[in-house]
């Protein structure tokens, strides 16, 4: 090559690094999730166009999470904020939002995307909640994100997002999407088959989180040990529960590993059932994905109520 040309590529090169280097055109779009599974969607969908963070981990209660000074710092550097919404992330999120000092992950910012604005909610309360009574779904179930079908409404509204943001590489989003699709509804026709036996089972759960989860897989679930999202069993009401289960003759507790697990074990030996400890969301320290997390969570599901 001419030393003329050779220069005259380096520096293009130099230029077209400078002008890349600013912004999400970058193909390096940083994203942040609140919460692990959000994460994992993400990263299939972004694929090697994205990073993806999560602010929880799988063994964390998603409603409860730490503000941690290295959080603000992910959210700083953020050009998307992926949050589930309908007030699951709102005891701790908004704060850290503010302290950021980023406008492009706040509420109003361009790359803010709840979640729950594109899944059908369930357990949607028809008049206003008193969150001071405690109840820490007042604007509907948060926990969507269980049911494969939320999944892939995220995904859409993720790909939809990026490729807003990002538009040069809108056909790698659209691609990767379409690629999620397909293996997500591979995975969920041999989930269902897996449970498709203990349609009708009655459970217990301890927090109401997987009426996603039950719904979608036509369990039914009879009774929470916490008489109201977010307020601690009390010995009458798991009284209660007890008595309820024995009638209906349920045969798992299902409780998510971050819960307290006293009651759980005491109603399971009560009952003459099974715990079943249900992962709270992708491992992402070991770089989980969605798929083979809810695997996880419909394996267990189905050893224990076969
Ligand atoms: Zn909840």
């Amino acid at each position: 090559m001419h030393d003329l040309t050779r220069l005259a590529l380096a520096a293009s090169l130099v230029a077209v690094t400078l002008l890349t280097g600013v912004g999400p055109a970058a193909g390096d779009v940083k994203i942040v999730a609140t919460v692990p599974s959000l994460a994992a969607i993400a990263k299939e969908i972004g694929g090697a166009k994205v990073s993806v963070t999560a602010m929880s981990l799988s063994t964390q209660d998603p409603h409860f999470v730490d503000a941690k000074p290295s959080l603000v710092l992910k959210l700083n550097k953020a050009d998307v904020l992926l949050a589930v919404g309908v007030g699951l992330e709102v005891g701790w999120l908004p704060a850290l939002q503010t302290q950021a000092r980023n406008a492009r992950i706040l509420s109003s910012g361009t790359g803010y995307l709840e979640c729950a604005s594109h899944v059908k909610l369930l357990e949607v309360p028809a008049a206003a909640v008193d969150r001071s009574q405690g109840d820490v779904h007042p604007g509907g179930n948060p926990h969507f994100l269980f049911d494969p079908r939320a999944a892939a409404d995220c995904a859409r509204a993720i790909a939809a997002h990026l490729a807003t943001l990002d538009g040069s590489n809108q056909r790698v989003y659209q691609a990767n999407l379409e690629h999620f699709l397909a293996k997500l509804a591979a995975a969920r026709a041999r989930w269902e088959k897996q449970l498709a036996s203990s349609r009708g089972a009655p459970v217990i759960s301890y927090h109401r989180s997987l009426s996603y989860l039950v719904a979608w897989l036509g369990l039914v679930e009879i009774a929470t040990l916490e008489p109201k999202p977010g307020i601690p069993p009390t010995a009458r009401h798991v009284a209660g529960v007890i008595k309820l289960g024995k009638q209906r003759g349920a045969k798992v507790v299902l409780q998510e590993a971050f819960y307290p697990d006293k009651t759980c074990t005491l109603v399971a030996k009560k009952l003459g059932a099974a715990v079943v400890r249900i992962p709270g969301g992708a491992d992402i320290a070991k770089a989980q994905s969605y798929i083979a997390h809810m695997d996880e969570v419909v394996t267990r599901l189905a050893e224990a109520l076969r």
